[in-house]
């Protein structure tokens, strides 16, 4: 196919992705009432409601503003032949396709994190600041901004050296090394992030000895789950908002409480939150969801190895010389549509399973808890409890409140 009519599918695709976001978005802010759903009018009283609905609609216009800019910026950068322009001041420094390529991301990954910081900065310090939820300082912010931007250099550097470099060597046959990179790359991830990539940016500490901790003790070995590791991190040195969560396998799988959720919950809820991380556990979700990445992984670079040879991929968006890193470029955007597609089906998979993790916490522990912590904490995030089922079907990793509440009630 000749890479004009790729480029017009390309400033297609980015079009319509922008409008059935817009849609749905829009769909959504319709359904912003002033009155709490009648399941739900024991945790939340009407001014609050009122607030957090006040929250949904600051974020609303705050993310429809910045989804334009984000937009422009692009079709601009396609138009008017922005990637020419990186890739030429990049081939300036050197011959090596691997400097090159590094060279090419780097710029656009800085140049597109200073245009869009203003916007995060933004988003933490006046509006989060304004509804209570951020507990982050100045200093703190640009410390992870920096520490984010030099473990993308050595990582996602790392990584694309060594795929160009497969390429070089191995021609379209990449795809299979490239696979077994980044899968050995997510296995690693997965058993050790705790260990390795959250002490960048918060302190762990284990779980002191105590009632809680006796408690949830118990409630392992009643369910015959072994459990050595359960630590508590200072989410509250940046936000207010709530989140436990399950990580590795193995010897290496432990159970992350953030503060936050210590001080809300009553010890009853969560154990309750627990049961439903062990749910998932139990269930072999951590296992399917690893899998299903790796494999989905794999058939993505199995068709880029079919694309990426074709030189009218890297001319359609607008440089002047193929190659590997505007090809990738170019093969992203053209994929997005079925990258889409799965996402939708990982979204609905993944909701399925969160209900079988209240299932379980329900049959092993007890379901009352259960509804009064995801009560609190969805209050205490300001999560919207009316959403619009096709944004819920998009974009939902979990189901609503209110449908997990019926479910558990049931
Ligand atoms: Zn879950």
């Amino acid at each position: 196919m000749n890479s004009n009519i790729l480029f017009y599918i390309i400033i297609s695709i980015l079009l319509i992705q922008f409008i059935i976001e817009a849609v749905l978005e829009h769909l959504n802010a319709k359904r912003y009432t002033d009155t709490v759903p009648s399941e739900l009018s024991d945790v939340f009283d009407k001014e609050e409601y009122q607030k957090s609905q006040e929250y949904k609609k600051t974020n609303y216009r705050f993310g429809m503003l910045s989804a334009v800019f984000s937009l422009c910026l692009t079709l601009i950068f396609l138009i008017f032949g922005g990637f020419d322009w990186v890739d030429t001041i990049a081939r300036g420094y050197s011959d090596s396709p691997i400097v090159i390529a590094l060279i090419f991301f780097g710029i656009i990954m800085i140049g597109n994190d200073i245009v869009t910081t203003p916007f995060s900065y933004y988003h933490t310090f006046v509006i989060e600041e304004k509804f209570g939820f951020n507990k982050s300082t100045r200093k703190l912010f640009w410390a992870d901004k920096i520490k984010g931007w030099v473990m993308m250099m050595v990582l996602g550097g790392g990584m694309l050296a060594l795929i160009i470099w497969f390429f070089q060597w191995a021609g379209t046959h990449f795809w299979i090394y490239a696979w077994a990179l980044i899968a050995v790359f997510t296995l690693f991830m997965n058993l050790f992030y705790s260990k390795l990539i959250v002490p960048l940016f918060n302190k762990q500490t284990p779980l002191a000895e105590g009632s809680l901790k006796s408690k949830i003790e118990a409630y392992a070995k009643n369910v015959g789950f072994e459990l050595k590791n359960i630590f508590v991190i200072d989410g509250s040195k940046r936000s207010t908002k709530a989140n436990a969560y399950f990580s590795g396998f193995g010897k290496e799988k432990r159970i992350t409480l953030y503060d936050t959720l210590i001080n809300d919950l009553d010890e009853d809820e969560i154990v309750a939150v627990l049961a439903h991380e062990v749910g998932h556990y139990k269930r072999k979700h951590i296992i399917f969801n690893l899998s299903a990445s790796i494999l989905l992984t794999g058939l993505t670079l199995f068709i880029l190895s079919i694309f990426i040879n074709n030189p009218e991929v890297s001319l359609a968006i607008g440089v002047s010389q193929p190659s590997f890193h505007a090809a990738l470029i170019g093969f992203g955007i053209l994929y997005s549509p079925i990258s889409e597609i799965t996402g939708l089906v990982m979204n609905a998979m993944s909701r399925k399973f969160e209900f079988q993790a209240d299932d379980f916490a329900k049959k092993t522990f007890a379901p009352k808890p259960l509804i009064m912590s995801l009560k609190k904490l969805s209050k205490n995030s300001l999560s919207n409890l009316t959403p619009h089922p096709a944004y819920v079907f998009m974009h939902y990793s979990h189901p609503t409140l209110i449908s997990r509440i019926q479910n558990l009630k049931a």
